[in-house]
């Protein structure tokens, strides 16, 4: 059938159109925690939610989680599905919080439907051993009325590859560089209206994180860094900084992908002496810039990112340290 050319033209228009993010499709990514295991009151531990349309979609539950969580006024029972990185105790030790704390039916809490948890290779068991452990409390609760599937986790262990696809959300699982001993440890990236946000999880420099990351608007990134001093006397530091990224080859990792906005979170300032101080957090910047010259921020806890025709970066307080 022959379309004359004005209707031809509406017709690419609106085709073309479909492609584009709808106004109010932003990507939006909130750091509810930016530390690691020093359990500092400034830098909670590492979590980040990230809202695509309907969805909160939380990765990695470190110490504080629901606190930050509540912080915003979100409900924890509205989080219904959480990612973790890997199983290293300070990314996982905020779930049950959240999980339990989300099920209670305060105004925070209320979750009636069962909580999704995607991980690594343990994270079904270490779920099963969580409702063996909180039994006590499962049973108690559940006789006092919440609707008993809210404190239902509903469980899988993952690998490398597509993970989760709904309501045009897409979150793809890759495998990172944490170290021989400490795998499988996975980045994620999240596909929404067009846009893309890469999180790193723990990682030392990844050509894989490099490859998953291509054309990614915001790359999310933890970073770690240590005194000279430190390095030549502590052989425990080294190693530590082995399986993380240094501010030097984070500049690599962000230059070969060149995002909209890279930012810095899960920031290692490593003290394993008590005579070598950590080093000073002003120190990422000028380190990074040996080989980075684009777009870049230190993350602080609750900074949020959203992703649209531009990238927005908000702080919740003045900067922290
Ligand atoms: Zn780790």
């Amino acid at each position: 059938m022959l379309i004359p050319a004005f209707p031809r033209l509406l017709l690419w228009a609106l085709l073309l159109l479909s492609f584009l993010p709808a106004a109010g499709q932003t990507l939006k990514v909130t750091l509810l925690g930016t530390g690691a295991p020093i359990p500092n009151i400034e830098r909670f531990g590492p979590s980040i939610l990230v809202e695509a349309g309907p969805a909160k979609l939380l990765f990695d539950c470190g110490r504080g989680a629901s606190q930050r969580l509540w912080q915003l006024k979100i409900p924890l029972g509205t989080v219904n599905t959480v990612f973790f990185t890997h199983l290293h105790s300070d990314h996982v030790v905020g779930f049950a919080d959240l999980w339990l704390t989300g099920w209670l039916p305060g105004v925070y809490g209320r979750r009636a439907a069962p909580l999704r948890l995607f991980g690594p290779v343990g994270t079904r068991a270490m779920a099963a051993a969580l409702k063996q452990a909180y039994a006590w409390d499962l049973n108690v609760r559940t006789e006092q009325g919440p609707p008993p599937a809210g404190a239902t986790v509903a469980a899988t262990d993952i690998a490398q590859g597509v993970v989760y696809e709904q309501d045009g959300v897409k979150v793809t699982a890759f495998d990172v560089q944490h170290g021989e001993h400490l795998k499988p440890a996975f980045g994620y990236r999240i596909d929404y209206a067009g846009r893309a946000v890469v999180l790193s999880g723990d990682t030392g420099f990844s050509d894989n994180l490099i490859r998953f990351a291509q054309g990614a608007d915001v790359v999310v990134h933890e970073v770690a860094a240590a005194r000279p001093e430190l390095l030549r006397t502590s052989e425990t530091a080294r190693q530590i900084l082995s399986y993380h990224t240094q501010p030097e080859d984070a500049g690599r990792v962000f230059s070969h992908i060149k995002p909209r906005l890279a930012v810095y979170s899960h920031i290692v300032l490593l003290t394993t002496d008590p005579a070598i101080p950590p080093p000073a957090i002003q120190e990422l910047l000028p380190r990074t810039r040996s080989s980075y010259a684009g777009p870049l921020e230190i993350g602080e806890d609750l900074m949020t990112i959203e992703i649209s025709q531009e990238v927005t970066v908000r702080r919740f307080g003045p900067p922290s340290r």
